[in-house]
């Protein structure tokens, strides 16, 4: 995947200072998690790297690109989005909600991509043709990760993917995602309030609070510095 870099940027929605003047290199390939308490601006930052939010101030550029040059709907189909909570279409069987995503490329036969993504995500191919509330918490995901991957983006950016989960299902699609990470070669940037799910998945663990980040570390050197 591509490397992201952020300098000075910054968002304020009224009085509050979502982001306080970010800069930041995350290189290409590397899996990233973003941490912090809620309200200190994780969402924003993810926001302004695929511009469903603008900057007031500040540039985003992913590889060679100033993410502000051409139209936003082309940026975002070369990045992957987990919204937080997923959102499927629960009027929509599984195959149609990964068509949404394929739709985007303009694709017309999705049967044997629908089928490819969804071996990806370790589903089975029957769960095509089933319905949202058909499937399990975990299943439901893993879906939200495929349909992320239809237009085979090499920049993956989630929000809280795993929020609702029970912690096995939870280590388990972590892992999952991992594991996509490296075999795709992704550049992954996840939002979570999970230090300890942080530690496990990314090669570097970003620290945000009152829209500034405060820590940027190694999962060992955060292991060994406590
Ligand atoms: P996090 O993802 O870490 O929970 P957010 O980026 O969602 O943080 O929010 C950062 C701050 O900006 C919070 O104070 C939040 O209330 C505020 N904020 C975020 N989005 C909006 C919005 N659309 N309108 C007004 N305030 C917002
Ligand atoms: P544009 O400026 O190109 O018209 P908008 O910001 O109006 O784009 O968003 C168009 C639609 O795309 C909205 O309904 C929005 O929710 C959706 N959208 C935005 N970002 C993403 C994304 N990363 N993945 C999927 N859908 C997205």
């Amino acid at each position: 995947g591509p490397s992201v870099v952020l300098e000075g940027v910054t968002k304020s929605y009224g009085a509050t200072r979502a982001l306080d003047g970010v800069s930041l290199e995350i290189a290409a390939g590397s899996f990233v998690a973003l941490v912090g308490q809620s309200g200190s601006g994780k969402s924003t930052l993810l926001k302004t790297i695929n511009r469903l939010v603008e900057p007031d101030a500040g540039t985003v550029r992913i590889g060679d690109a100033d993410v502000r040059g051409g139209p936003s709907h082309a940026l975002r189909r070369r990045i992957g989005y987990v919204f937080q909570g997923i959102g499927l279409f629960p009027h929509m069987s599984v195959a149609e909600n990964i068509a949404v995503g394929l739709r985007i490329t303009g694709e017309r036969d999705n049967t044997a991509r629908v089928a490819d993504l969804l071996a990806l995500v370790d589903l089975p191919g029957d769960a095509a043709a089933r319905m949202p509330d058909q499937l399990s918490g975990g299943q439901r995901q893993r879906v939200g990760v495929a349909r992320a991957l239809a237009t085979q983006p090499r920049l993956m950016l989630m929000d809280e993917p795993f929020g609702a989960l029970d912690p096995v299902t939870r280590d388990d699609l972590g892992r999952a995602v991992r594991a996509l990470h490296d075999r795709l070669g992704l550049t992954t940037i996840l939002v979570t309030h999970d230090m300890a799910e942080a530690l496990l998945l990314a090669d570097r663990v970003l620290v945000m609070k009152a829209g500034g980040i405060v820590a940027d570390a190694t999962p060992a050197e955060l292991a060994r510095g406590g």
